[in-house]
């Protein structure tokens, strides 16, 4: 997987990409990581890719040409797809997050200030993505999000591909409670049943713990489960 960054702040995406499970991918070729700046491609010659806002109004917004510029810049792979972190975007889910792990490239934008000039939309035609509904300075936190999370469905990315598949959101539950040592803590024990081998009855634990706490933190999710 090919992950291509157009951001103001490459430095931010370098630094998260640069440290455990994310490197160790980037290092053994299972993804890379590549950021390209519009302020690079600016024809302004003060480097300016931020303006005021026709229409006035508060803060500066993105301009069209080095955007575009650097988005054509970019050298595309046949199973590719454009993402615009957007506050405005399809919320990111599990689902989507596999949807995007089928792909071998993923060009994101970041804004940052007010955000896009329009034509950028307009001409890029981006999918645009959000990771909730609240806003934040720029999109390299949700690119990092995106980055983390579709790697971690990426074979090979997680020492065993399995610990994805029970994570929370896999089976449509939350998943269950771990331990681990010692088996007693400031007079808490770990469950007697996850210490006596029985693989039948830990996976049934489990299950039931999965679904309890679904039901008790997340019954929207719990009903989707019931009704599946
Ligand atoms: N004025 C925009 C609006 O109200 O829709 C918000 C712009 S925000 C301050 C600057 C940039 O941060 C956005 O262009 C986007 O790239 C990123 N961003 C902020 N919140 C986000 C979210 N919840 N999900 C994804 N990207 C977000």
């Amino acid at each position: 997987m090919k992950f291509d960054v157009m951001t103001l702040f490459p430095e931010m995406i370098e630094s998260y990409c640069s440290y455990s499970i994310l490197k160790r991918a980037a290092d053994s070729g299972i993804i890379s990581v590549n950021t390209i700046n519009p302020r690079d491609f600016t024809e302004d010659k003060h480097k300016k890719v931020d303006d005021t806002p026709y229409g006035g109004g508060a803060g500066m917004v993105l301009m069209a040409q080095p955007y575009v510029d650097a988005y054509e810049s970019i050298e595309r792979e046949q199973n590719s797809i454009t993402v615009m972190l957007s506050p405005q975007g399809e919320p990111l889910n599990d689902k989507l997050v596999n949807d995007l792990a089928k792909y071998d490239q993923i060009v994101m934008m970041c804004g940052h200030y007010e955000g896009f000039d329009e034509r950028i939309r307009d001409i890029i035609k981006p999918k645009e993505i959000s990771i909730g509904d609240f806003v934040l300075t720029g999109g390299e936190l949700p690119a990092l999000c995106l980055i983390d999370a579709v790697s971690r469905k990426i074979e090979g990315t997680l020492g065993k591909i399995e610990s994805a598949d029970e994570d929370s959101f896999s089976n449509g539950l939350l998943e269950y409670p771990h331990y681990t040592k010692p088996r007693e803590y400031r007079g808490l024990k770990v469950p007697e049943v996850l210490l006596n081998g029985n693989h039948k009855e830990i996976a049934a634990f489990r299950l039931q713990q999965s679904k309890e706490r679904t039901r008790l933190k997340r019954p929207d999710l719990y009903e989707k489960y019931e009704n599946m």
